[in-house]
């Protein structure tokens, strides 16, 4: 096909989006999952609130694919401060903040978060992935360099692509390698983000944080935390990864965390210093171009966030929970890949099929939890990923893993074995 710059042949593909090569791509790839004539595992539809258990057409599942962690999403205490800030406020805030879109519910908001971080201060944005997307794409440009972990979240990548900094993954929670290219590189860029998560989503590993922490004052950098699964999970308080690694709050740049998973709600959030807080608030397009949080989004994690302090236990029972799930299933001889007693645990099948394969036999049995296939992991690392909550019985677990034990013996009488000769 031939373009010549001042005159072009338009195909039908160029005005009708339905011939165009990324819709046709999309429909090869959903044929793909089901040359094996199991149903897309994909936008199934739940009829109520989703915690350990998930109602999809008129059945009640066991349900460990959703992260509301602590079970806050459908909590009462929460609903009814919802139902109490829509009566106030409204659904909407109908502006920007930075206009008049800016409510008391907020600035109790910011506040709570920064006090149960350590930090001086926090804001709060609409969405989880539009809060890195927006702060890491301003806060870095072209002459800086981002350094992110090679099993880095879309909306990491995505801010640092939109940054314009040079950017360099490094091997997954290797702080050596992250150590190695900066005492190369450092010298030729300006500021630098080292960017980490404090729990990794597909694989429930965690990386070592102090060591981070040494990396990036060695080299006079910048370091956030994205604490989408690590904030209300980890430390004995369910403080994150601070308290878990019993480091200095200050020691982090750029606290991240969502308020979609054990803060019930949706959004965002960054915590640190105080300057930090009110650059983003001045001049951050996703803050300052974009309404302020819903008042039900503010009220539900506000509460969301008290309940967590004032039932500490929650946090407790997530970790139970999720210490059991993994010693079945290593005893089970399932391969759980690096998971480390949090509550995002994988079952690698080792190819998509299996995986699909996995996931149908197991709802069948009336137990919902979704298969990760390629490419969104390579082929062979295709899994179940497992989200365990405070709000799962131990039953429910005993029950789950025993079923999934048995269904991939049946459908792979292989995997015991092949598990041995794979990494772990
Ligand atoms: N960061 C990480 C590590 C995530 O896993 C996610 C989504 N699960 C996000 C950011 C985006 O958060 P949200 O879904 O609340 O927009």
């Amino acid at each position: 096909r031939s373009a010549r710059p001042d005159h072009y042949e338009v195909h039908p593909e160029d005005f009708d989006f339905a011939q165009s090569a990324d819709y046709l791509r999309l429909r090869q790839n959903l044929k793909i999952a089901q040359r094996s004539g199991l149903p897309i595992p994909f936008f199934n539809v739940h009829q109520g609130i989703t915690n350990d258990r998930a109602l999809i057409g008129g059945k009640e599942y066991i349900n460990f694919s959703s992260y509301n962690y602590l079970g806050m999403s459908g909590d009462p205490a929460v609903i009814h401060a919802v139902q109490d800030a829509v009566a106030k406020f409204g659904t909407s805030v109908s502006a920007s903040r930075v206009v008049s879109g800016q409510k008391t519910i907020h600035v109790e908001l910011e506040r709570a978060i920064a006090d149960f971080i350590g930090t001086e201060d926090s804001i709060v944005f609409v969405g989880g992935h539009s809060t890195n997307e927006t702060t890491i794409g301003h806060l870095f440009g072209s002459g800086d360099m981002i350094l992110h972990d090679s099993l880095s979240h879309n909306s990491i990548l995505q801010g640092a692509m939109l940054s314009g900094a040079r950017r360099r993954p490094f091997p997954h929670n290797d702080w050596k390698a992250c150590d190695e290219i900066l005492t190369e590189l450092r010298h030729e860029y300006h500021k630098v983000l080292i960017v980490v998560e404090g729990v990794y989503s597909m694989d429930g590993d965690y990386p070592d944080l102090p060591k981070f922490v040494d990396v990036k004052k060695r080299h006079k950098a910048y370091l956030m935390v994205d604490e989408a699964h690590s904030m209300g999970t980890m430390g004995l308080h369910g403080r994150g990864m601070s308290e878990h690694f019993q480091i200095e709050p200050r020691d982090v740049d750029l606290w991240m965390g969502t308020l979609s998973k054990s803060f019930g709600s949706c959004g965002g959030y960054i915590a640190g210093s105080k300057e930090l807080v009110e650059y983003l608030k001045y001049t951050a397009p996703g803050f300052v171009y974009s309404v302020g949080l819903s008042p039900p989004n503010a009220a539900a994690a506000l509460a969301s966030l008290r309940l967590l302090q004032e039932e500490p236990e929650r946090v407790a029972q997530l970790a139970r929970n999720s210490r059991l799930f993994l010693q079945l299933a290593q005893e089970a001889k399932l391969n759980t890949g690096t998971s480390n007693n949090t509550p995002v645990v994988p079952v690698i099948t080792g190819n998509s099929e299996n995986a699909l394969r996995l996931a149908y036999v197991l709802f069948e049995q009336g137990i919902n939890v979704q298969p990760i296939l390629y490419p969104a992991v390579e082929e062979s690392a295709a899994r179940l990923r497992f989200f365990i909550t405070s709000t799962h019985t131990e039953a429910q677990i005993r029950q789950t893993v025993a079923a999934v034990a048995e269904a991939l013996a049946e459908i792979d009488p292989e995997y015991g074995r092949s598990l041995r000769a794979a990494p772990t």
